[in-house]
């Protein structure tokens, strides 16, 4: 039996993070980084760092051993061949996954992986790749790609903007709500006005941008239910939302 290397620590967390560390995971950052969906770890270490936490940046790549510990899980998209050489690995660590979900580890899951974490991906060439089935939905490819910038609107977390890219049309099972309604662009598919997925403490999207540096509710909601499972409190005051703001206009005013 062999060894497998433990998921990598991109970032130590600070020698005094004042009001304690999270662990937050990126899957795949090799293969499933796409259109700056990096950025949205980037984002929530900055958004703990301006309050006080310390944020612990780990990555799982394939052939990584799984990590013991941790608060968080960010996923990102990818290229249908991207998504073809992590299936093994993913399918790997499903039940760590599964039982992290249901347990209700905050997540974020962005296209590529927001379709694997479905039942299964039929891609434009007939190729499937079965998903881990932790979100009720399947995908299939289409010969139109869906492309550019999306506004969406939901209860929760008010107007999402993003940027969407995606040949795979999603279609949501019956008990799973979407994220958000669609008022601009395709979101999962060419005909239902649907955005993305929320589930337990996952919130899936088709959006990058990437999406949390203009949506800064979702990433206080994300950091949150991180903070409150891990410290039983956050405390979420001093950031200033300006910038994100003027991009959300910005983004929104865009004709596509
Ligand atoms: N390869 C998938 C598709 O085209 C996901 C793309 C993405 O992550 N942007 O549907």
């Amino acid at each position: 039996m062999t060894d497998a290397p433990s998921a990598s620590s991109l970032s130590e967390a600070p020698s005094d993070p004042a009001k304690g560390t999270l662990r937050i995971l990126q899957l795949y950052p090799r293969e499933m980084n796409i259109y700056g969906d990096y950025g949205n770890v980037l984002v929530l270490r900055q958004r703990l760092a301006w309050r006080g936490y310390g944020a612990e940046i780990l990555e799982h790549n394939a052939g990584d051993a799984f990590p013991d510990d941790v608060d968080l899980i960010v996923g990102g998209g990818g290229q249908d061949s991207g998504q073809v050489v992590i299936q093994e690995d993913l399918h790997g660590i499903a039940p760590r996954l599964r039982d992290l979900a249901e347990d209700g580890t905050p997540m974020l899951l962005i296209c590529g992986l927001y379709q694997l974490f479905g039942n299964e991906f039929r891609t434009n060439d007939g190729t499937v790749i079965p998903g881990i089935g932790v979100l009720d939905l399947e995908t299939r490819g289409g010969t139109e790609r869906l492309i550019g910038n999306v506004v969406a609107t939901s209860e929760e977390f008010g107007e999402i903007h993003g940027y969407e890219n995606h040949s795979g049309q999603t279609f949501l099972g019956e008990g799973l709500k979407p994220l958000a309604t669609v008022l601009k662009g395709a979101g999962n598919n060419a005909e239902e006005k649907h955005e993305g997925a929320r589930y337990r403490n996952i919130v899936a999207s088709y959006l990058h941008g990437s999406l949390l540096p203009k949506n800064p509710a979702i990433a206080d909601f994300l950091l949150r239910t991180a903070a409150e499972r891990k410290f039983g409190s956050f405390e979420d005051g001093g950031v200033d939302d300006s910038l994100a703001e003027l991009a959300r206009r910005h983004a929104g005013a865009r004709p596509r």
